[in-house]
Formats: structure tokens, sequence, C-alpha cells
């Protein structure tokens, strides 16, 4: 048993919260681990193990980032020169810069290189206080390059001491040159050739589409969403980052347990959305780098959709793969509240993720939860929220050891 004292500990705990303390925060407190999991959370004094504690000052749930695209190759620097200097993402993605610039350094990689630089980056994640990531294909755009991403993101899932990873088969990114000119064939080909590949090999647990006025339609992605229920995939969507083309509605039929982006969503969608428990996952760093306004924040408070925070880390339009920016963008630019953004990267990003079942409960402190925690360099979570720059971890556990 390992037994952490914190002089406070975030539990995120629902049975334990109120409005005063909408994050279950125990000053003094003790969370006991056994086997990867927790097995006391509370008071110290009410603690009858045996003393021998790590202490700590701060103490959370391990960081979940439910959104990103970490399994990118190479780098699109010179594109975010463009951007400073006027050009607009969708000329640039015209122009074949974008995701299919993405998609040809997929193509050049070999599957154990896109492997060695997704864990290089999930161990920098890691030593920012994150024990769980969503990864994204989406960058091969043909089915044989995607399975490849995928197999690659596999690879990286089988090893331990590193975050925990969900798979997400991002199937309608953009469609590819090759297809340039038969869009309604390659809609069809990844919907009735490379779900059931990805389904049969056990490569993803969601499947994704980036549904935008510039993107895929509602009715491209309904194809998509069709396939993936009829091999038992989950749902997750990129929606309204450019306009509002009503696809909260296609998400909800579906029972999609995220959308993602948001920067355009209608009052009725939101109630929809809250309505389904379908949750909102807000991406800052991506609006911050393409210079566009704030979702609406307070049209999803006030529905009481649940909120995730995430870094959507990628080479484009975030390129960045610290999900503590994300938060601090969430509470400077986008007006979230502390409690707010810690639940955001905690258990409402679990849940997001379908992690908050008996056998497999991450992002907040209860008995037979997994053993993620952070133990960090600050005195309250307030602090979480600043833009340090650097990591203010002292200490990961993940799944019950220190790593
Ligand atoms: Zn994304």
């Amino acid at each position: 048993v390992i037994a952490i004292r914190a002089r406070r500990l975030i539990t995120c705990d629902p049975s334990r919260a109120s409005s005063e303390n909408p994050l279950s925060a125990i000053e003094d407190g003790v969370v006991a681990l056994d086997g990867g999991r927790v097995v006391y959370v509370g008071k110290a004094s009410a603690y009858e193990g045996a003393a021998n504690y790590t202490e700590a000052s701060l103490v959370t749930p391990g960081l979940i980032d439910a959104h990103t695209h970490a399994a990118w190759m190479g780098s699109r620097h010179g594109e975010y020169v463009q951007r400073l200097e006027g050009v607009q993402y969708t000329d640039i993605a015209k122009a074949g810069g974008g995701i299919q610039a993405s998609q040809r350094s997929i193509a050049e990689a070999s599957e154990a290189e896109i492997a060695e630089t997704l864990h290089a980056r999930l161990k920098r994640m890691q030593r920012l206080g994150v024990t769980t990531v969503e990864v994204k294909s989406g960058y091969g755009l043909l089915p044989e390059l995607e399975l490849k991403q995928l197999r690659a993101i596999a690879r990286v899932r089988a090893l331990k001491n590193l975050p925990r990873i969900v798979p997400s088969a991002l199937l309608l990114h953009a469609v590819p040159a090759s297809y340039k000119d038969r869009r309604e064939d390659y809609v069809r080909l990844m919907c009735e050739t490379c779900v059931p590949l990805v389904a049969k090999e056990q490569l993803a647990e969601y499947v994704d589409a980036y549904v935008d006025a510039h993107a895929f339609s509602v009715s491209e992605a309904e194809q998509l969403c069709t396939s993936a229920r009829a091999h038992a995939l989950k749902i997750r969507l990129h929606i309204g980052q450019f306009s509002d083309i009503g696809a909260s509605a296609l998400a909800v039929k579906f029972g999609a347990d995220s959308v993602d982006h948001l920067e355009h969503l209608s009052a009725s969608g939101a109630r929809e959305l809250a309505a389904a428990s379908v949750h909102a996952c807000l991406l800052p760093i991506a609006s911050f780098t393409l210079a566009q306004a704030p979702p609406d924040i307070e049209n999803l408070r006030r529905a009481g959709v649940r909120m995730v925070v995430a870094s959507d880390a990628n080479p484009g339009t975030a390129p960045s793969e610290s999900l503590p920016l994300a938060m601090a963008f969430a509470a400077r630019l986008y007006g979230l509240r502390v409690s707010e953004i810690v639940l955001g990267v905690t258990r409402n990003a679990g849940s997001s993720l379908g992690l908050a079942h008996e056998s497999e409960t991450r992002g907040l402190l209860t008995v037979g939860a997994r053993a993620d925690l952070v133990l960090w360099n600050l005195d309250h979570e307030a602090s979480l929220i600043q833009p340090w720059g650097t990591s203010q971890v002292a200490q990961i556990v993940q799944d019950g050891v220190f790593v």
C-alpha cells in the first residue's frame, strides 16, 4: 500500500461535492493506493493504515487530455508563419498545406517511427501531469495509412508507465488529393471499408469526424456514424469550429460521448447536448492559434453541458503538447472558472472518454478508481491555471506506480 498525505487533496468525487466545495477538496487528506487502485480517500485523522506517508502539498487526480492528434509526424511551422502574416487556415488547406501536409509526413514514416515519436511526446505530456490521453489518427486519410497510424498508436498503448491511451479513428478529416473529384467514393470507402478494418483489429474505441462548412457535411458524417455504430464503435465529433451547420443534432441522434471545438453553437444546440449528456470539449489553444473569438461559454453553462478542456495537440492549429497551457487559456481567454477547468481535465474528461464505469474509473479519486494522480509543487488548485510555461509537477503516479 502506498499512502500519500496531502495538505490539500482534490478528489473531484461528486458524492462529496457542494457549491462551496465543487472539487471535493479535503484539507490534510490521505489517498492510499494498492494494486493500481485507490483503496482509501479521506481525512488523515481517519486513516487507519501505516503512517509512512509520502508527503505532498497539493494532490489531484491525474490530468486527462481528451482531444489530441498526438500521433502526428513532421512540422508545419511554415504555415504558422504564413498565418501570422494573415493567410487564412482554409486557404492554406486549399493550397495543399494543413492536413494534406501532415498526410505526406505520415506516408513517409514507418509504423515504428510514428510509434517512437508518439512515445516521446506522451512522456513529455506525462511530465506535465497528464496520465490519460485520447489519441486520434486522421493524418493518413487513406485506409492503409490510417491503419498504419492506428497500429503505431496501438504499439504505444501496449507499453507500461506511460499515460493511458484512448484511441480514436478520425476517419473523415479531409478529402485526400487522390479523391479530389470523387468525394462520394471517398466517404463510402472510409465508411464501408475502413471502419470494419479498424473494428476487426480493435484499433480504436471511438470514431471521429470533422464536421464543418469546409470539411464534411452532416449527412456525410451520418454515414460514418451509422457504420461506427454497426461495428460497436463509440462516437466523438469535431463540430462548430468555423460554423454551426447543425452537427449537434447528429451527435445527439447517435449518442456521441463528446462534441469538440464549439466556437459556434446555438442555444438550442447547447440544450440538446445537455439533455443527451453529450460532453462539450473546448480547445482554447486552437482558437488562440487561429485568433478566433471564444465559444459562448455562458450558453453552455446555462444549458448545463458538462465541459471538458483539452489541448487539441496537433501540428497545425494547436502546435502544443501542453494541457496546462490549454487550462491557462480556458481561464484567461474563455472565462471558465477554476473548478470548471479542473473538472474539465479530470472527471468530465474521463467520462467523455468512457472512463467512468466500475472496471475503469479515471479522473477522480474514489475507492476503486484507477490510481492515477499528481503531486504538485503548488499550494492550491487555483495555481494550476496560471500560465507557468514549465512543469509544476513534483511526482506522478500512473496506475498505482510512481513514474
Ligand atoms: Zn482536433
